[in-house]
């Protein structure tokens, strides 16, 4: 059952999807060599919780194993769910992290690739790449088009620059519920699956290897990587489906006020996260 919001339980997710922006914002100002995972994701349980929200991932179940962090920390060939731990970024390193809150009952998900002090120009084209593709995919999520098209043109567009797209994750519907259905991969072929309406909230979140799309799980039964050790990066927006136009619910306006994204935007690229003033 996909549950369609009204406005007002948008509005709601618009302030649950802005707190997970301000706090990538100020994990944002601690990213730099020297960090360790734990640090940053210290900061931002702080932060969630001293604006009245609850971290969404911590303590989050997949059977018996118990998710620990605040934030997914996932370091170069990391995919996504790396658990934050006593490691120091270096300079070079990609840094994916997924955060998630809950505040009012709503949840609110978003992730971002940080390049560490400086990245190479192959790692800057992935991200540059990730990040496109998921813009590509928002601007799909309309209603009357169908799920399958939004993963067609991710799919389409990173595979058409050689990048491997991970398949064995997807992007997911959000609002009561941390996952929700429908399931939003990102692959897929046009005018395929569930019709999209208006009042869907989804994150649509992007998965990009330099290399191979094959992934292994390591011992701890969250981390993802790259099955051939390359890097990845991953651009998670929430988005509310719209009549000729997607809203996007988070930013990364808090993040870019702080560090230099590792990607340009594009004009036709438009935060719309003023239209709740
Ligand atoms: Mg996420
Ligand atoms: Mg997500």
């Amino acid at each position: 059952m996909i549950q369609l919001k009204s406005r007002r339980e948008i509005d709601l997710m618009r302030e649950s999807a802005d707190l997970v922006g301000r706090t990538l914002g100020k994990v944002a100002e601690h990213v730099e060599p020297g960090v360790t995972l734990e640090e940053l994701d210290a900061i931002a349980e702080d932060y969630i919780r001293t604006h009245g929200a609850e971290p969404a991932f911590k303590g989050y179940k997949v059977g018996e194993n118990v998710f620990p962090g605040t934030l997914c920390t996932s370091v170069n060939e990391a995919v996504v769910h790396g658990i934050p731990d006593d490691y120091a970024l270096q300079s070079g390193d990609l840094l994916s992290v997924d955060c998630g809150v809950e505040l009012n009952g709503y949840f609110g998900d978003s992730a971002f690739t940080f390049a560490v002090g400086e990245i190479d120009e192959e790692a800057r084209s992935l991200c540059q790449a990730t990040y496109r593709a998921l813009y590509l995919g928002i601007e799909q999520a309309i209603a009357g088009n169908r799920v399958g098209d939004i993963g067609h043109v991710i799919e389409d567009y990173c595979s058409s620059r050689r990048y491997g797209v991970v398949r064995d994750l997807v992007g997911h519907g959000i609002g009561k519920e941390l996952h929700e259905k429908p399931q939003i991969p990102n692959f897929g072929k046009p005018g395929s699956g569930r019709k999209l309406k208006k009042g869907l909230t989804a994150c649509i979140e992007p998965m990009v290897n330099q290399g191979t799309a094959s992934i292994d799980v390591d011992p701890d039964g969250w981390t993802i990587r790259a099955a051939d050790g390359k890097p990845s990066a991953h651009y998670e927006h929430m988005i509310a489906v719209g009549d000729g136009e997607a809203e996007i619910l988070t930013t990364f306006e808090y993040i870019e006020d702080v560090v230099d994204p590792p990607y340009e935007t594009t004009p036709s690229v438009t935060h719309n996260s003023t239209a709740n003033g």
